[in-house]
């Protein structure tokens, strides 16, 4: 019919920027089929600008949360500003590694052909449960078997990368093998073997009020998947590292 505009599917960038932050971001994810699970990262879809739309949108949200609890944070000067520190804690300290993009990394060839077992660690890596929200912190060690044709990165990268995918919610199982997928990637090793042992708050915090919550996940793959006395190897350099 003359006049009629057809229903649109998408929505325009007019359309878009009327809705909060968050609404925009979320379109985007779902428009690329991109999932947004707690331990996603979602950089590649955050415009410029956008993270100080989000800190407001979480600030208003967690002011809310604290009125639910019947919580008077105008006259409690603890609380007057809990909200906005909240806010900021999880979009660029804690969850931070959601938003960011992965840290940039020099790759060099493995020129001298290295290709004895390297065992980097014990990292400190800080985290919280998807769960609860509560802190997890704990330790890594990543071990590798370059080949010839890996690519080497430097020894403080790992860490860097440890600390991207563990500044998200997180669920430890889930965690290794994120990091183990991401360091399969950029190294390209024969072997690769990642043991992390981490506490668990939320066991302490609340829950059964278990002390002794600490928990062990480990990945093992392609070398040290074949070969027990690599593994081995590997595990006895750790208990020395403590
Ligand atoms: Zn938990």
């Amino acid at each position: 019919m003359a006049g009629e505009k057809p229903t649109p599917i998408f929505r325009s960038e007019a359309d878009l920027s009327r809705l909060p932050a968050s609404d925009r971001i979320r379109y985007r994810l779902v428009g690329a089929g991109h999932r947004y699970h707690a331990n996603d990262n979602i950089a590649r879809f955050i415009e410029a600008g956008e993270m100080d739309e989000l800190k407001a949108e979480v600030e208003a949200k967690m002011q809310e949360v604290l009125r639910a609890l019947v919580i008077d944070t105008e006259s409690d000067h603890n609380t007057n500003d809990t909200a906005k520190r909240v806010a900021k804690m999880f979009l660029t300290e804690v969850f931070r590694g959601r938003y960011v993009k992965m840290p940039p990394l020099t790759e060099f060839p493995n020129a001298e052909r290295l290709n004895e077992l390297m065992i980097v660690g014990p990292v400190k890596v800080r985290s919280a449960c998807s769960h609860h929200l509560c802190p997890i912190l704990g330790r890594v060690w990543i071990g590798v078997l370059p080949n010839e044709h890996s690519n080497l990165i430097g020894l403080s990268k790992y860490a860097r990368i440890a600390d991207w995918i563990m500044t998200r919610p997180q669920i430890q199982e889930e965690a290794v093998i994120m990091l183990a997928d991401e360091l399969q990637d950029r190294v390209k090793p024969d072997g690769l073997a990642i043991v992390m042992e981490a506490d668990h708050f939320c066991m302490q915090w609340r829950g059964v009020k278990d002390n002794d919550s600490a928990m062990t996940n480990s990945v093992m793959r392609g070398a040290f998947l074949k070969d027990a006395t690599l593994r081995r190897e590997f595990l006895s350099l750790l208990s020395k590292k403590e």
